[in-house]
């Protein structure tokens, strides 16, 4: 009997914690083995891939990526480097002048042998040939026999590439003089997941893949070091990683061996003058830094204590860093996150670095941990990894010991000026598909962070720091939604959010609150927008106490329990009847003479307009 209500109380406890039931994933097994033609930029790649289909359905067809081909005159991403009003300044050569530029797209001036292509010359599933077809960067393979449900499939390709001129994110001799940044240098199996296949092109933005384990065997000119994603298996054979090593060469080339568990893009980079610095977080995750022991990565030299710190705070406020290793690379255009690693362009003083690797490292979570569809999700990735990134900047780099109600006004001021600017589109819009990079930078960046700091206005910051670490819980080395992170967040605090996230992702709506009119000893609050929040409403009246006002929205079928913030501090809580969205104005009485009155003092609210939020007497 006791086994029994004790296995019901799991079930319970399990089900109600927003698990999505008969969810599922595809998983990719790589061992790739490449040979690197380093005078050419070419290189020889084979891999054995085991697919395995867990969807549910048989497949008759499947899908890889190779991304390389986008870097070819005429490809979709010149067209779009070509007509896009505000392209990425990295990708265009300026060929009028300063006042009057003409931009023009880098990838259309490639010459044949500065091109990038992945050029696939066998394939066989499970020993016998497959049809395929490319089209841009897209390989599409009818299968030979379908793989069904629950079942495996061996693939064996052999390919050949060529690595572009560092025209984005990859490529070769970068800015700093990197020699090969190898992101997205391998055809890679496709997403497919209960949407279907996302078969999207590489235009510009972020990726999106199974998860998987690889198996990299790199071999290269003996004089290069190699930064890359998972383990060095022989560090005691190669440059770089050990005091003294017995370097095995072979026709001048060394093999470089690099395993990773539980990942989704496996990057590297080499260049003959890199240098390793190591360390051990608290925590025993193994830091790399990897960069050029040259002006460039002079930074490099001090980040260590801080990417340290960074891995023992992330792991104890948002869920524990689940692997062995973390490589910080030199290369690459700005920084860009990879499993289990970086690149990260030089020349940037220590400040840009920290923050740049606080960064990139918290895509571990919201990126590589939480495999989360960027494809259009990109405010999840770009918002909730630049929330991690500030709470780690201010706890870790800065060492507040108070970390503000609001930790990020700057993330406000950003999205306020996009949401006024016109040129705001909605969050749940194709991240490729945004008209302007300018709309969704800001919307990625910023509007995602705010939805996560308005969510803790919302549910309160006690139950928004849970919300993390439940969703760590149930959602690591999976794809998460968006959705799968509101049902966490209504679990946790007993608040509905359907509301929130609908107007707040799908639409451009905007909110705007006032202190209408304050008479006598009545406060009208009104919403000028349409969009509904609950609020706080902070009155100071004219003996000097304080008292707090708090308006739940009906929607939310909950309230928000007393924060301990220090607004607040020394105020009295009264918690008000519900307000819903469909009446405009709201009024409630004090006992006493007003002072003043303020909406949201915290300013977590996203008021597009807080110059009518405050009332002075
Ligand atoms: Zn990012």
């Amino acid at each position: 009997m006791r086994k029994f209500t004790l296995l019901i109380f799991i079930c319970l406890v399990q089900f109600s914690f927003a698990q999505r039931k008969g969810y599922w994933q595809q998983k990719v097994d790589y061992k790739m083995e490449i040979d690197m033609k380093e005078s050419s930029y070419q290189y020889d790649g084979k891999m054995k891939l085991k697919y395995t289909n867990n969807s549910g359905q048989s497949l008759n067809k499947v899908y890889f990526h190779l991304y390389f081909n986008a870097f070819q005159p005429g490809s979709m991403m010149d067209y779009r480097l070509r007509n896009i009003s505000d392209p990425d300044k990295r990708m265009v050569t300026n060929i009028g002048t300063k006042e009057n530029p003409k931009l023009i797209s880098r990838i259309t001036e490639l010459k044949p042998d500065q091109i990038g292509y992945q050029k696939i010359t066998s394939l066989k599933q499970n020993g016998t040939d497959v049809n395929y077809k490319v089209d841009g960067t897209i390989l599409e393979v009818t299968l030979a026999k379908p793989i069904k449900s629950g079942k495996t499939a061996i693939f064996d390709m052999v390919w050949n590439a060529q690595v572009p001129e560092q025209i984005r994110r990859s490529g070769r001799n970068s800015k700093d003089g990197v020699e090969f940044s190898m992101a997205q240098w391998y055809p890679k199996m496709a997403e497919f997941d209960p949407e279907g296949w996302h078969l999207d092109e590489y235009v510009g933005r972020e990726f999106f893949a199974p998860f998987g384990n690889f198996d990299v065997t790199i071999n290269i000119n003996k004089d290069y070091v190699i930064g890359a994603s998972g383990q060095l298996q022989n560090p005691n054979n190669v440059k770089g990683y050990v005091t003294n090593p017995t370097i095995k060469e072979n026709n001048g080339k060394v093999s470089w061996n690099f395993k990773a568990t539980n990942i989704h893009d496996f990057v590297f980079a080499a260049d003959k003058n890199f240098v390793v610095d190591h360390g051990k977080s608290k925590h025993g995750v193994d830091i790399y830094l990897v960069y050029k022991n040259d002006k460039s990565g002079s930074s490099w030299k001090e980040a260590m204590p801080y990417a340290l710190g960074f891995f023992d705070y992330n792991s104890e406020h948002f869920g524990e860093y689940p692997w062995k290793t973390y490589s910080i690379i030199e290369g690459g255009d700005g920084g860009m996150e990879y499993g289990t690693a970086t690149l990260i362009s030089g020349n940037r003083n220590l400040e840009s670095l920290v923050g740049t690797i606080f960064h990139e490292a918290a895509h571990s979570w919201y990126q590589q941990l939480f495999g989360i569809n960027e494809t259009y999700n990109e405010w999840f990735d770009e918002g909730f990894t630049s929330y991690v990134e500030q709470m780690a900047l201010l706890n870790v780099y800065e060492k507040l010991k108070v970390i503000p109600s609001n930790p990020n006004p700057d993330a406000y001021r950003g999205y306020i000026a996009l949401a006024l600017s016109g040129k705001e589109e909605p969050a749940s819009l194709l991240a490729d598909y945004y008209n302007t990079n300018y709309g969704y930078s800001l919307e990625a960046y910023y509007k995602g962070q705010v939805l996560a700091i308005q969510l803790g206005y919302i549910i309160g910051n006690e139950n928004l720091e849970k919300t993390f670490l439940k969703f760590y819980d149930i959602w690591k080395f999976k794809h998460p939604s968006g959705n799968d992170f509101k049902r966490v967040a209504e679990e946790v605090s007993g608040i509905n959010l359907k509301w929130y996230f609908n107007l707040f992702l799908n639409t451009t709506r905007k909110i705007d609150y006032a202190v209408d009119n304050v008479s006598n000893n009545t406060v009208t609050i009104a919403n000028k927008s349409d969009f509904a929040m609950p609020i706080d409403v902070l009155v100071e009246y004219t003996d000097g106490t304080k008292e707090l006002f708090y308006i739940p929205l009906r929607e939310m079928r909950g309230e928000k329990p007393a924060e301990n913030l220090v607004e607040y501090q020394g105020a009295k809580r009264t918690v008000l009847e519900d307000w819903f969205w469909t009446k405009p104005t709201y009024d409630f009485k004090v006992s006493k003479d007003i002072k003043e009155v303020s909406i949201d003092p915290t300013k977590r609210l996203a008021d597009v307009n807080p110059e009518n939020n405050v009332f002075t007497k």
